[in-house]
């Protein structure tokens, strides 16, 4: 088997991708599925990348300082380190965006939404998870005009402005601390009275002057005239004068995709997986935010070895040597 796997990797790439067939497609471009497709690779298996975008959610941070070798660097920097390293190992990256995923015998279809079709033997879901929005009146209307779900995109926009951050994890906590680095004051809303962020994060919160936590406090409603003003707050009433709003409140995984699919989910919609990252169903493997498998905890590190072990899965279960 490897030897045959060997000879395919060693083709001239002179079809179009999608004529081929793949030991395995990796659907999704962040942390999990770049990690896994290292993976396969390093495995010799014929493997191709499709996802919406390069990245995923380390697009949205600000600076990452818990991945293990690397002291500090910019969400997207990590992105370039990453594809750097896949491209060592000539993975095709096909952008755009999984529609569906049909059995046809004992290999899958994966389709994409411009019609392409790509077979393969195993299929590894690394599709993480989506924004949660706060569903309030001037959300909408005030989206790009001071209304945002991403601080390293936006935050140089409010140099010397006042802004507020929704939320209480580490993707609030991630998202204020860079912020103060811009703005001239970082207002933390949270429905909660505490944080549910790393304490190492707190801390850094806690120590800057410039920012200040208002608890126990839901967003009613975010106003302005052509760019937002205010945000009023549901349990007392109070506006808050701002120039933005960044809204980091959680996010959900694509339950509707997985269900479409076939993929087993729990209550919450995440794909449930076991040790070794498979699925309900065989030869279909998931890894990272979208499994149920990093639970609260979900981060850069967790996402990367879940690939990991997937692909190792995939390998596996292609050559037949079940643990
Ligand atoms: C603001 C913020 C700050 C954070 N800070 C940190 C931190 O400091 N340290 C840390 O360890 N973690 C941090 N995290 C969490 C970390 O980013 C995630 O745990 C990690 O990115 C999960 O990786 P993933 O590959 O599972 O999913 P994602 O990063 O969500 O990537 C999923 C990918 O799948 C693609 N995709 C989705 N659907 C489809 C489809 N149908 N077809 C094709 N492609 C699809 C998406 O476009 C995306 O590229 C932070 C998160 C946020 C939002």
């Amino acid at each position: 088997m490897s030897l045959k796997i060997t000879f395919r990797r060693l083709e001239l790439p002179t079809r179009p991708l999608e004529e081929k067939e793949y030991d395995v497609v990796v659907i999704g471009g962040g942390p999990a599925g770049v990690a896994a497709a290292i993976y396969a690779a390093r495995y010799m298996l014929d493997a191709i990348l499709v996802t919406k975008e390069k990245g995923g959610q380390l697009n949205k941070i600000g600076y990452v300082e818990n991945y293990p070798g690397i002291l500090k660097i910019m969400g997207p920097e990590l992105i370039d380190r990453l594809y750097e390293h896949l491209a060592k190992y000539k993975v095709p990256v096909v952008l755009d965006e999984v529609i569906d995923v049909k059995r046809e015998e004992n290999k899958f279809n994966v389709i994409t939404a411009s019609d392409r079709v790509f077979k393969t033997e195993t299929v590894i879901l690394a599709l993480g998870v989506v924004k949660r929005k706060l569903g309030v009146p001037g959300e909408e209307e005030f989206l790009g005009r001071g209304v945002s779900y991403c601080a390293p995109c936006d935050a140089p926009l409010f140099k010397d402005k006042v802004v507020a951050v929704v939320g209480g994890g580490d993707s609030a906590a991630s998202a204020s601390l860079l912020l103060a680095e811009y703005a001239r004051k970082v207002y933390v809303i949270h429905r909660r009275s505490r944080f549910r962020a790393q304490p190492y994060y707190i801390r850094q919160m806690e120590l800057n002057p410039k920012i200040e936590f208002i608890f126990n406090s839901n967003v009613a409603e975010i106003g302005g005239t052509k760019t937002v003003e205010w945000v009023k707050i549901k349990e007392t009433g109070r506006k808050i004068f701002v120039n933005g709003v960044f809204i980091e409140i959680g996010a959900d995984p694509p339950a509707e995709f997985f269900r479409k699919i076939g993929v087993e989910t729990d209550g919450k919609g995440y794909v449930k997986v076991s040790k070794d990252q498979s699925t309900n169903i065989p030869g279909i493997f998931a890894a990272g935010d979208c499994t149920n498998a990093a639970g609260a905890f979900k981060q850069i590190v967790v996402a990367a070895a879940q690939g990991a072990i997937a692909a190792d899965s995939a390998y596996r279960y292609i050559i037949k040597e079940f643990r």
